[in-house]
């Protein structure tokens, strides 16, 4: 049996165990995903023991991402990004990927969302906020980045090959000129909070949720409310996943069961 699994803590709550093992099941694949809450005192060691264990692969989340960007050889996304989200045991080298940026553009692909040429605001700029930050300026958007606490734009902004930093409160005026509005905030997660004010929501946008608890945040009424497109949390959440189990595996990752599974976790 090959075993994979999630390092993070705390992880009690995270849905990467049944969606991949909704895959292995469909795939006829004899595999477990296990989580590992793990004490940060004791990452090197979980690297050392998950490799001498056999383990096939690792997803990370929080608080793990960057420090283990700085412990396995990095593919160029994850050394960008500087986080790593998928650790993959199967080669020479313990290698590190992150394929949050990959969900996101293979979530916007999935809705048909043209990025080439397009203008996008993105309000974060934490973990979620990079990943979806290299994964519109990559596609070819011109990517304005705003954040409440306004440095942390301008630092990611300056990572990026094509993006501007900004306030908050420049969001509106930015909104009437755009195509795309990503929020990696965690407003609206467990709350009915709004990270940016829904009159400045038009029919021409089209809005993506990073936020997946719940699915159906005010801000993604808001936007169906003015004929906005919307592409929620669980697509990134989906295609993240399946990335790493094209990593790890020569399968074909069964989207539709992984993505049902999913969102059978989260009705
Ligand atoms: P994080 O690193 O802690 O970043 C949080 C971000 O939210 C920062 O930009 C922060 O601004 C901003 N923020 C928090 N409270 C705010 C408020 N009251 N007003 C304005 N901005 C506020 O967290 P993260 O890991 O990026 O996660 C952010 C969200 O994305 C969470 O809801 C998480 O569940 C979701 N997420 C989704 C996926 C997916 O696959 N769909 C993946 C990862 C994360 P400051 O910098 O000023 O603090």
């Amino acid at each position: 049996m090959d075993v994979y699994g999630l390092l993070g803590n705390p992880v009690e709550h995270s849905l990467s165990p049944p969606m991949h093992e909704a895959a292995y099941e469909a795939l006829d694949y004899d595999a477990r995903y296990v989580t590992f809450e793990t004490d940060p005192d004791a990452v090197d060691a979980a690297l050392d023991g998950a490799k001498a264990l056999g383990i096939e692969g690792l997803n990370v989340t929080i608080p793990f991402k960057e420090t283990i960007a700085e412990r396995v050889a990095c593919d160029e996304t994850a050394r960008r990004v500087g986080a790593v989200n998928t650790i993959d045991f199967g080669g020479d080298d313990v290698t590190g990927h992150n394929t949050d940026v990959e969900g996101v553009r293979r979530a916007l692909a999935h809705h048909d969302v043209a990025l080439d040429g397009a203008t996008a605001i993105l309000v974060g700029a934490g973990g979620a906020g990079r990943a979806v930050a290299f994964a519109l300026a990559d596609a070819g958007a011109a990517v304005h980045v705003a954040n409440r606490t306004t440095e942390k734009a301008v630092s990611l902004a300056q990572d990026l090959p094509a993006a501007s930093a900004h306030d908050l409160d420049e969001v509106p005026a930015l909104l009437s000129e755009a195509d795309l509005l990503a929020n990696a905030t965690s407003v609206g997660m467990e709350s009915d909070d709004i990270p940016v004010p829904a009159s400045a929501l038009h029919e021409d946008l089209a809005v993506f949720d990073a936020v997946y608890t719940p699915l159906d945040t005010r801000l993604l009424s808001a936007a169906e409310a003015v004929g906005a497109q919307t592409i929620d949390g669980a697509w990134m959440l989906l295609y993240q996943g399946v990335a790493a189990l094209e990593l790890w595996t020569d399968r074909d990752p069964p989207v539709a069961d992984m993505n049902r599974a999913l969102r059978a976790e989260l009705a």
